[in-house]
């Protein structure tokens, strides 16, 4: 028998309270048959299937496993393969692309190797020896630090969990959490636990944890965070069932009800490759201010910018002094930086980036029919825009978002079918708009009015009753179309509904074959008709369409 509690509550015992212990599957379903019992009587049975009531389950018997495993797990790229690939998504960066792409292949061909030799010579893979890859990207925020990892998860084809270390911090249960970050990682992988095992667990703000000396409270749960990471990094077991989660849970209580037994399921954290990233704001000066003490002959100003020439003087000692624990900062090897994006390098994710988020707008516009595009000159100027921001690529994100909100508003369903940025219209956006939409609206109304003449010739093709509307009676019902949001087909359609009746029987009595309709008629189209109807039964009375 498996003792859950003892299983799934000791890792978080070491950090804080656990909550409160989860009853083994054979007390769940004890419980779950009394609460059925008491509740509904003999009616409803707590016996899902009962088949294997009366075959009891031998060890790996002819069980289908719940997710077929993929056979190896493949990894056939170079670096230089991977390289190209960001190289398509991502701009600049290309010392993290370099250094990113190798690590990621060192990596991966250990893990296939260690995976190999797992199978053929399990004793040696165990004493294998390797320093694991995993990563350090120092960078401020939205300069592509998440987007270089997801694209290279994408590529390699493995489950990519992302998370703030901040979450860790403030939760206080912390074993827990960090184990779900692996735990999420079956769920991306479609509950594929052996590709969960190559997958890259990405954990940002990790400089929020590095423990200060002065701030208690904060240190201790820092302090804890990084151990337990650090666990996780190393070399852990992590089940596969959260203690914590109740469905999970009850998923082992039926399996076992169905098995006799729990199948245990764990996911050994060996190959699982891990980033961690933070802005580093105190690393540049702690930096440049040694430097300048004049150590490595280095001449420069303290600089507000960490770039990679600089980062070549960051060491451990400065990640420990930052506030990391030496252990920590050790299993991260692989340590590089993301730089800064000037307003140039901002224009040429506009124009360049497979990925750029202009290519969302333009899709926004396109699905109401508006093909956007954009002078080139217009482009630069929102890049300097959003390098405003000093939020990296988030920026251009901001000053879109700013920039076109009203027009996608307004102009989506206003007839116009090109939308071209210009200058103008990034720096006058709101007078430009007012323009199109005059613009749009005159359009609009001639598109109304051809249909109102298309509506007259086929009711005389229908009918051989001609209606004539003159100038007046045009445009109110292109007014009318416009305000009530009706088509013009609908609209004369409703409108004229008694026309064919009525004006046949004045043709009957009069002989009359052309009617011509004002304004009159589309304001109130019935009062029209029966006065003209009324006219040709009493002539005398008047002679208004004679
Ligand atoms: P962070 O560095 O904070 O992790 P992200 O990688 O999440 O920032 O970047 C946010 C978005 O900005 C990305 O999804 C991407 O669209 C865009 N972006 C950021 N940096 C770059 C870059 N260097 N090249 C192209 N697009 C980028």
């Amino acid at each position: 028998m498996i003792d859950f509690r003892a299983t799934f509550g000791r890792e978080s015992m070491e950090q804080n309270p656990p909550p409160p212990p989860f009853p083994s599957p054979e007390e769940l379903k004890a419980k779950i048959s009394e609460f059925m019992k008491q509740n509904f009587g003999d009616r409803v049975a707590f016996t899902t299937f009962s088949q294997s009531e009366t075959e009891p389950a031998e060890a790996g018997s002819e069980e289908k496993p719940d997710k077929v495993d993929k056979e190896e797990f493949l990894f056939n790229f170079l670096p230089r393969d991977i390289k190209a690939h960001l190289d398509r998504f991502v701009i600049k960066q290309d010392e993290a692309k370099k250094v990113l792409s190798i690590a990621v292949c060192d990596h991966y061909n250990h893990a296939k190797y260690l995976h190999k030799l797992e199978k053929e010579d399990p004793a040696r893979a165990e004493e294998t020896e390797y320093a694991k890859q995993n990563v350090i990207l120092v960078g401020p925020t939205g300069v592509g630090k998440t987007y270089l990892i997801k694209h290279i998860a994408e590529l390699i084809k493995v489950p990519f969990v992302k998370a703030d270390a901040t979450k860790f911090s403030e939760t206080g249960y912390v074993g827990g959490d960090v184990e779900d970050l692996v735990r999420e990682l079956v769920q991306k992988a479609d509950g594929d636990v052996n590709l969960a095992r190559f997958g890259i667990i990405y954990i940002d703000e990790i400089d929020k944890i590095a423990s200060a000396g002065n701030m208690i409270g904060r240190d201790v749960s820092g302090r804890g965070v990084q151990t337990t990471l650090l666990k996780l990094m190393e070399e852990t077991e992590v089940p596969v069932r959260s203690a914590n989660d109740l469905q999970a849970q009850l998923q082992a209580a039926f399996e076992f009800q169905k098995r006799g037994k729990a199948k245990r399921e764990t996911i050994n954290t060996r190959h699982i490759l891990f980033v961690v990233s933070g802005a580093f704001e105190r690393l540049k000066q702690q930096v440049s201010r040694r430097m300048l003490q004049g150590q490595i002959g280095f001449s420069a100003e303290p600089t507000q910018v960490m770039d990679n020439e600089l980062f070549q003087y960051v060491t451990t000692q400065d990640f420990v002094e930052y506030g990391f624990e030496p252990e920590f900062i050790g299993r991260l090897p692989v340590r590089v930086v993301c730089e800064e994006l000037n307003a140039d390098d901002l224009y040429q994710i506009m124009k360049f980036s497979e990925g750029s988020l202009l290519k969302q707008y333009e899709r926004a516009f396109r699905a109401y029919g508006i093909g956007i595009s954009f002078d080139d000159e217009s482009l630069k100027l929102m890049a300097q825009a959003a390098a405003k921001e000093k939020t990296g690529a988030r920026g251009l994100l901001t000053v879109w978002e700013k920039l076109f909100r009203d027009y996608k508003y307004y102009l989506a369903g206003s007839g116009l079918s090109q939308l071209r940025v210009t200058t103008e219209l990034v720096r006058e956006p709101k007078r430009v708009l007012d323009r199109l939409m005059a613009e749009g609206h005159k359009h609009e109304g001639e598109a109304l009015k051809a249909n109102a003449l298309q509506f007259a010739d086929r009711f005389q093709r229908e009918h051989e009753i001609e209606i004539v509307f003159d100038e007046s009676a045009l445009q109110r019902l292109v007014e009318r179309a416009q305000t009530e949001r009706m088509t013009m087909p609908e609209l004369c359609a409703h409108l004229f509904k008694d026309y064919q009746f009525g004006l046949s029987l004045i043709q009957k009595n009069t002989g009359q074959k052309k009617f011509t309709l004002d304004s009159a008629a589309v304001d109130a189209p019935d009062k029209f008709l029966s006065e003209l109807v009324v006219q040709s039964y009493y002539p005398a009375a008047g002679a208004k369409n004679a």
